[in-house]
């Protein structure tokens, strides 16, 4: 399958681009690692008039930390966020996450921020940056504007993005210490994308007793869902078995998913139930093994 016709533009910086969009709105479409833009004009399901290609644009990568937060530009490819060790360091529930988005071809081209604007109900992504308390922040020539997670998705492939805005970067939580998080999913093959994944990370005092605790899911809806009444079950109480059960029937039972090719709306809050139990104990185990080798140094 070939492409239908349009007017390719290569900005050389980020005003240009800016203003490109401004002129173009409606009628361009950015070109970023092209993993999910390319297929889409391959198959004729978009027609833009021009593609704005921003992979010649300087600054729009890399991986730093700033008012403590890890910032990672829009233009950054997956997998240098998946082998950074900034990333793993202060991040490692977006590091363990990374690994798990198709295959290692598609993360070498494929970006972050393309992954979060293309917005896939089934991305890893979108989820790990919402139980990361995100911020997705977007420039245009009127200026910038900086959305939670919530206010940027807003249903299927579609955020609140507008034509002639460009997501530059996204923000999110550095770990705090005494915090273990996790991510896990479960597809049908490695590399395909998830039928349900859960993004969690939890907080224990020196007392054992669970502090904060956010749950995020994918493929359980048009766009991330953030567990918050669910997760607000395990804050205060010493984190147990019968606790991560609690917490995984709460998710469940509050989870609407449809049903479709892949699997029925049952067993995605099922899995959403199943995945949130399994996180929820991986991540405290790792809060008390980091605990536990601390002691012992
Ligand atoms: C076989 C295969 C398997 C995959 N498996 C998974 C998976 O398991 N999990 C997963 O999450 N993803 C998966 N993907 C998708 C992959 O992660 C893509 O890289 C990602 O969705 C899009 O990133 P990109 O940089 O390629 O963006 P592009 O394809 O270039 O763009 C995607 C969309 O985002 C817009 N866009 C891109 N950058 C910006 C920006 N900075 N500002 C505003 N809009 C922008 C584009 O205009 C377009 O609409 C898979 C893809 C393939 C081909």
């Amino acid at each position: 399958m070939k492409p239908p016709r349009f007017d390719y533009l290569l900005p050389r910086s980020l005003d240009e681009a800016l203003g490109l969009l401004a002129q173009h709105g409606e009628e361009a479409k950015i070109l970023a690692g092209g993993q999910s833009l390319v297929p889409l004009l391959n198959f004729r399901l978009i027609r833009p008039t021009y593609l704005v290609d921003v992979n010649e644009i300087p600054g729009l990568d890399g991986i730093r930390v700033d008012d403590g937060r890890l910032v990672i530009g829009a233009m950054t490819r997956q997998r240098a966020a998946e082998t950074s060790a900034v990333v793993r360091e202060r991040s490692p529930l977006l590091a363990e996450a990374m690994p798990q988005i198709g295959h290692v071809q598609i993360r070498n081209r494929g970006t972050v921020g393309g992954s979060l604007a293309h917005a896939d109900p089934a991305g890893e992504l979108p989820a790990v940056v919402a139980a990361l308390d995100g911020e997705l922040v977007l420039k245009s020539r009127r200026g910038e504007r900086r959305l939670t997670p919530e206010q940027f998705f807003v249903g299927y492939l579609t955020t609140a993005t507008e034509p002639d805005e460009l997501l530059v970067e996204a923000r999110v939580a550095i770990t705090p210490p005494r915090t273990g998080t996790a991510f896990m999913e479960v597809s049908r093959r490695h590399g395909d994308f998830a039928l349900v994944g859960v993004a969690a990370t939890v907080t224990v005092d020196a007392g054992g007793v669970c502090t904060t605790c956010a749950i995020a899911l994918t493929g359980v809806g048009p766009t991330p869902v953030v567990a918050r009444d669910a997760a607000r079950a395990l804050v205060g109480v010493k984190p147990t078995a019968e606790a991560y059960d609690d917490v995984g029937r709460r998710v469940a039972a509050a989870l609407r998913p449809d049903s479709d090719l892949h699997a029925s709306a049952e067993y995605r809050k099922h899995l959403g139930g199943v995945l949130t139990r399994r996180a929820l104990a991986r991540a405290v185990q790792r809060v008390r093994h980091e605990a536990a080798s601390k002691e012992r140094r």
